[in-house]
């Protein structure tokens, strides 16, 4: 799985962070959303596709090819 995300559509939710915080965290500045972890563990990936379905922004892109 790699994940790539869109700060520019990014509305600073948190929602992300909340379903996966090992992977989102969010700018202190203004809370847009910066990737820890593109390729993460296979164990995360549930988490991982909460949070790119939870995201109000479609601003979570998940490649599981
Ligand atoms: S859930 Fe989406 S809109 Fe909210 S902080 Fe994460 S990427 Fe941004």
């Amino acid at each position: 799985m790699r994940i790539h995300v869109d700060q520019d559509k990014c509305c600073g939710s948190g929602m992300c962070v909340l379903a996966a915080p090992e992977v989102f965290d969010q700018r202190d500045a203004d809370g847009i959303v910066e990737l820890l972890d593109p390729k993460p563990p296979q164990t995360m990936w549930p988490d991982i596709r909460d949070a790119a379905a939870g995201c109000p922004s479609w601003a979570i892109e998940v490649d599981e090819s």
